[in-house]
């Protein structure tokens, strides 16, 4: 336990995290309900006021040990990036003392240079600066080092341009709460002043054991096996090593759980059963920037417990082929700074009566319309701000959602919807129509529980779940992009609302005929049925709904003009930024099918190809010196012959994989290389895994050069 941690879960949950909590009790009343109002956004902060937060943040976390602060920050790769200063400053006379400013707090400047920046920002010019984002707690970072206080930062260049994921998640919060705020308002919500992105994201993963591990090179050094055949399901599984791999997952999710928990990130851990050594860490929901930061610290710890239990944790998309991927499902949805959650008509209709149901119910039928408004029209956004190169494997396959975005709604939301948009005019609210809205409306969540598995997007009774997010990405971009189209179909909602208002509607009405005429164009996002099937795919196409296949062209859409207007127009992302982010997630598709087809070549050629002769020589002896005692030996000659054919068509197969990434390799142009990549590189690699994993199948086990995926999949 480090530096005395208390067991007993209250006094362990947020103990190294500077929460409100500790600052309302460390900081004098005034400053600390200035912090507030910095929170709420009524306020910009002071230096003054960052002084006396920094001072008493570094006695806070002096107590504790630390010796060094960080700014965190999400650059545009992905990870979190921090740069450790120390709090100890030398003294004249040969002493230290410990220091830590307003400034230090509020400010730092990393050199930015190696960060990806996708032009943003010539090397020349690599100043960029960290600002403090308050609203995110400061939390305490244990390593075998000791402490170091983390300090969630934004990340901009020296002309203001967003670096990271955090800016524009920060800034489409903002745009989105006034959307909201102004919706509510014409809706006579009166003490509504801001809305929040509520999100809770689950995250999947696998753990492997760290030794075989270690050797497999392509898990190492892709996170994904590019080799490797299905074992027969169930295999070798015995119930008492399965009993020792429960406990060796038990200890290492409690360990798990109480660093997070100590950093106030609220995890809770269950095992998933989906597919053998898969699991899944959900966390409880908070507002979308503390839950993107929160997620980066599940991938870190997740990675650090597990390496320190003796296992890998992978967080690809897709480590097996074969076998279920790994998603990040956001949980979404809409809290006011009131407590309403404006997509949970259960809390919509508790305790409303009269009147105030009817408004209760379109409240929320209209803010659940601005998502699928949102969603319809900007699919094609909210598919790219999920395209990786491992989600290319992901998705479409094994129980993952397919590529194609849509929304599952349920069968009673959808033909409450129904009615509505049938109305030429703005329905009446017969007494039957809220009756069974408001009857019905509460119990869906179990109506649809269980019917959503195959949707990238479902509502699921108080919130929507985009389940189409990579498992290894960070939250903060698929959240950005959600906020920002639904900021934008609630300006919409807002200017129609008011026309119609000024024109003498009453508001109520007014919400109905926007919600019924928005269904009308938009219903076709609408799919509740198999994501799955075929038809799916061919009935999509006929709805005129997006299909892309792969992230290489779903990508661009960060640079098509109407999602850049959209962006810009609401303040999220300039063009310059939305270019920058389409060059990095090409280059970074590009970079990930470059590494993977490398180590690809790596180990036929220099591991498989040589077994593979040997396991063929080995066959063919036995061949030899059986038949020179006159003993049947056709079946060992004929092993032998097409271990030997194989092995010959590896050959090959490397060969042309080598033109292939030799031609990608040089190809300048980002969206060309990435092209290069996808169509070339991908399908030879494909091709020279088919010939590996026949191999695999022929030559026996012991010749075979790497941990297969029964070692891999069934122990721990
Ligand atoms: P279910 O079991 O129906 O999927 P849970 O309550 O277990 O629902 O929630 C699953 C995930 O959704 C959790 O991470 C949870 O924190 C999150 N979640 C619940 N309510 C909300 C909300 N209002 N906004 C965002 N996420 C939410
Ligand atoms: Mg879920």
């Amino acid at each position: 336990m480090p530096n005395g941690r208390d067991d007993t879960l209250m006094t362990l949950y947020g103990s190294h995290c500077f929460s409100n909590e500790v600052m309302r009790e460390r900081l004098p009343k005034s400053i600390y309900s200035e912090i507030l109002q910095v929170q709420s956004g009524k306020k910009e902060l002071s230096l003054e006021v960052a002084e006396v937060v920094a001072a008493a943040m570094k006695e806070w976390a002096a107590e504790f040990g630390a010796t060094h602060y960080t700014h965190w920050f999400h650059p545009l790769s992905g990870v979190t990036a921090e740069k450790h200063e120390s709090f100890v400053s030398p003294l004249a006379n040969g002493g230290i003392i410990m220091e830590f400013s307003g400034k230090e707090l509020v400010k730092g400047e990393p050199d930015a240079s190696s960060f990806p920046s996708g032009g943003l920002r010539a090397t020349f010019e690599a100043r960029g600066y960290t600002a403090w984002d308050v609203t995110s707690p400061a939390f305490l970072k244990t390593s075998p080092k000791g402490m170091t206080l983390c300090i969630p930062t934004a990340f901009v260049s020296y002309n203001g341009h967003a670096l990271d994921k955090k800016v524009p998640l920060l800034r489409s919060m903002d745009a989105l709460s006034k959307a909201a705020v102004k919706v509510l308002k014409l809706l006579g919500e009166k003490d509504v002043d801001r809305v929040i992105p509520t999100s809770g994201p689950e995250q999947e993963y696998f753990l492997v054991n760290a030794e075989l591990y270690r050797k497999r090179p392509d898990l190492v050094l892709s996170g994904r096996t590019v080799f490797g055949s299905m074992p027969a399901k169930g295999q070798e599984m015995e119930d008492h090593y399965y009993g020792a791999i429960e406990e060796k997952v038990a200890g290492f999710m409690n360990e798990v759980n109480s660093e997070l928990w100590a950093m106030g990130v609220a995890a809770k851990t269950q095992h998933n059963e989906v597919a053998p050594n898969q699991f899944e860490l959900a966390c409880i929901f908070s507002q979308a920037n503390i839950a993107a930061d929160a997620t980066q610290l599940v991938m870190e710890t997740l990675r650090k417990v597990a390496a320190r239990h003796g296992m890998a944790a992978l967080l690809h998309e897709k480590p097996f082929d074969g076998v279920n991927g790994s998603g990040k499902h956001i949980n979404w949805s809409l809290a006011t700074n009131t407590g309403i959650n404006l997509l949970d008509p259960g809390a919509a209709l508790a305790g409303a009566s009269g009147s105030e149901t009817e408004k209760a119910v379109i409240r929320f039928l209209l803010f659940s319309m601005a998502v699928i408004q949102a969603v319809d029209t900007r699919a094609a956004l909210i598919r790219a701000s999920a395209s990786t190169a491992g989600n290319d494997r992901r998705l479409g396959g094994h129980e993952a959602p397919p590529s194609i975005i849509s929304i599952f709604l349920g069968d009673s939301l959808t033909s409450i919807f129904d009615s509505l948009g049938n109305g030429k005019e703005a329905p009446k609210f017969t007494a039957e129509l809220i009756e069974t809205g408001a009857k019905s409306l509460p119990k869906l969540p179990k109506d649809v529980s269980d019917r959503n598995r195959t949707s990238p997007f479902a509502f699921t009774g108080n919130k929507f779940e985009f389940r189409m997010v990579a498992s290894s990405q960070s939250a903060a971009t698929p959240s950005m992009i959600l906020n920002a189209a639904v900021a934008e179909s609630l300006s919409d909602f807002a200017s129609r609302m008011e026309s119609l208002v000024a024109g003498g509607m009453p508001p109520l009405q007014a919400a109905v005929s926007v919600i019924a005429s928005s269904w009308a164009q938009h219903k076709r996002i609408v799919f509740n049925g198999n994501g799955y099937s075929h038809e799916w795919l061919q009935e999509a196409q006929a709805r005129g709904l997006p299909v892309f296949r792969s992230a290489v062209d779903a990508i661009p859409e960060f640079m098509k003009p109407s999602n850049v207007a959209m962006l810009s127009s609401l303040g999220i992302l300039s063009r310059e930024e939305a270019e920058s982010r389409c060059t990095i997630y090409l280059e970074r598709f590009s970079k990930q099918i470059n590494i993977e087809a490398g180590v690809a070549m790596d180990m036929a050629q220099r591991h498989i190809f040589p077994a593979a002769t040997k396991s063929a020589a080995s066959f063919a002896q036995a061949a030899s010196t059986m038949a020179a005692i006159g003993v049947p030996s056709l079946a060992q000659e004929q092993k032998a012959k097409r271990i030997a054919a194989l092995a010959g068509k590896l050959q090959e197969e490397c060969e042309k994989l080598s033109a292939a990434l030799n031609t990608a390799q040089k190809v300048q142009e980002p969206l060309a290389k990435a092209e290069a990549y996808r169509s070339a590189v991908v399908p030879q690699m494909d091709a020279l895994r088919a010939v590996c994993d026949e191999l695999e199948r022929q030559m026996p086990k012991a010749d075979w050069p790497f941990p297969n995926y029964e070692d891999l999949l069934y122990s721990l």
